[in-house]
C-alpha cells in the first residue's frame, strides 16, 4: 500500500508491518476466536502477549536484570507527578532544563518534593544544554532529572550523563519518551527511565517504566497504589487493568526491530545506525539551503525531532499545503516553536526522508 510519509511527533508512524499484523489479527488472535482488546489481562493468551513482550524490550534494549520493567498508564505528563511520588521521600531533586518538557518536569515536582535547577538551557534559546560539567547539583539530591530527547525543542543528549563522574551518587532519571528504542541505553548511568510509547513504540495508552530495583518501596504516603512502582511491580503490571492494547502492539513493534539489519548489526544498534543517517542527511541539507533553517547547536541536534524554520516565515502555510499535496504529512512545528518539525523516528524509512528533501528543495526553488 501506498501510504504517505507521517512526520509526526507523537501519536507518530508505526511501521506497517506492524499496522498490518494487527489488523489480520483484530478479530482472532491465534485462533483463539477473540481480538486482543476483547481477552482477559489474566488469561493464558494476553499473558503470553505480556511475557513476550517484556522479555523482547529487555533483550532488545540490553536492560539487566536489577531492573523492573513496567507497563504502565498515565504517560510521561502523569510520570512528572509520579516519578517524585515514589523517588524524592519529599526531599531534593535536581532538575537540568533543557527545553519544554523538562521545564514541565521541574513545575511538577514541586507539588511532591522540593526541585532544584540545576542548570537551564534558557539562556542559550534551549539551542544546546549547559554543559554537564557546568551543572549546579545538590548536596544530596534524591534524583537528578534530565529529558534525553526534547521532542519540542528538538535537544538530544547523545550520551547520558556519568552522574559518578560529576562527584553525584544520586540516581539518574531519564524521559526517554522521544528517543525509546532508537538507541541503546548506557544502564549502568540510570536509575529510572520513563516514556510514553506513542512516538517510537506503539499506540498512545501505554507508558513505560524501567527502574532499578532498589528504588522500589520509598513511595510517600499519599501515592496512588496503582502508581506506587513496588506495588505495580510487584503485580507484574496487573495491579490494575494494563493498557493490553498498547502492550499487544508494543509486542508487536519490539519483534519488527528485532529483524530490522543494517549490515551485520540487528536489532537497535541497526535503528541507531539508520537514524544517524537519516538525521545527518536532513540536516546536511537544511545546513546547505537557503531558504530553511535549524538553530540547534550540531553538538546536540537530536536525531528523532528536528524543528525547522522558514527563513520567510509567511512561506508557512504554502509550505505545509505543498507537503501534504506530496503525500508528507504532520510537518507543522509545535506552537511554542513555531515553524516546522520533522520527526524520523524508526518507523520513518530513508525513503521518506528522501521525498521530504526533494520537497523541500522544489519548495525552495519555486520560492526564490
Ligand atoms: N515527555 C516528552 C519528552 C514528550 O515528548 C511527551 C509528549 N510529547 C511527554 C513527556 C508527555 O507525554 P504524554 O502526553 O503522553 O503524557
Amino acid at each position: 500500500m501506498n501510504r504517505p510519509f507521517n512526520f509526526s511527533a507523537g501519536p507518530a508512524a508505526i511501521p506497517e508491518e506492524v499496522l498490518q499484523q494487527a489488523a489480520a489479527e483484530m478479530l482472532d488472535w491465534h485462533g483463539c476466536g477473540m481480538g486482543v482488546m476483547e481477552m482477559s489481562h489474566r488469561g493464558k493468551e494476553f499473558i503470553s502477549i505480556y511475557e513476550t513482550a517484556e522479555a523482547d524490550v529487555r533483550e532488545l534494549l540490553a536492560i539487566p536484570a536489577h531492573f523492573k520493567i513496567l507497563f504502565m498508564q498515565g504517560g510521561g505528563i502523569a510520570e512528572n507527578a509520579i516519578v517524585p511520588m515514589n523517588l524524592s521521600r519529599a526531599g531534593v531533586v535536581d532538575f537540568v532544563v533543557t527545553g519544554s518538557w523538562s521545564q514541565k518536569s521541574f513545575k511538577e515536582a514541586a507539588k511532591y518534593a522540593q526541585p532544584h535547577l540545576a542548570a537551564s538551557g534558557k539562556d542559550s534559546g534551549f539551542t544546546r544544554p549547559v554543559a554537564p560539567k557546568d551543572w549546579q547539583l545538590s548536596s544530596n539530591p534524591a534524583y537528578v532529572h534530565i529529558c534525553s530527547n526534547e521532542t519540542i525543542d528538538g535537544v538530544e543528549f547523545h550520551e547520558l550523563p556519568d552522574l559518578r563522574a560529576l562527584g553525584c551518587d544520586a540516581p539518574l532519571v531519564i524521559d526517554f519518551s522521544s528517543h525509546v528504542a532508537s538507541r541503546p541505553v548506557d544502564w549502568s548511568r540510570v536509575g529510572l527511565a520513563f516514556g510514553g510509547a506513542q512516538k517510537n513504540i506503539g499506540p498512545a495508552g501505554l507508558t513505560i517504566v524501567v527502574v532499578r530495583e532498589d528504588l522500589l518501596g520509598h513511595a510517600l504516603p499519599i501515592t496512588p497504589s496503582a502508581f506506587d512502582f513496588k506495588t505495580v511491580a510487584d503485580n507484574h503490571s496487573m495491579f490494575n487493568t494494563p493498557p493490553t492494547w498498547g502492550i499487544y502492539m508494543a509486542g508487536l513493534t519490539f519483534q519488527w526491530l528485532k529483524r530490522q539489519r543494517e549490515g551485520e548489526l540487528t536489532g537497535i544498534a541497526a535503528m541507531e545506525q539508520r537514524n544517524i543517517a537519516k538525521a545527518q542527511r536532513f540536516y546536511d541539507y537544511v545546513d546547505g539551503s537557503q531558504l530553511y533553517v535549524n538553530a540547534i547547536d550540531p553538538a546536540w541536534r537530536s536525531r528523532m525531532n528536528i524543528p525547522f524554520q522558514l527563513r520567510d516565515a509567511s512561506r508557512n502555510e504554502a509550505f505545509l499545503a505543498g507537503a501534504k499535496a506530496a503525500g508528507l504529512l504532520q510537518l507543522k512545528g509545535h506552537k511554542s516553536v513555531g515553524g516546522m518539525r520533522a520527526s524520523l523516528y524508526n518507523a520513518m524509512p530513508m525513503a521518506g526522508v528522501q521525498a521530504l528533501i526533494a520537497f523541500m528543495q522544489e519548495f525552495e526553488r519555486t520560492s526564490a
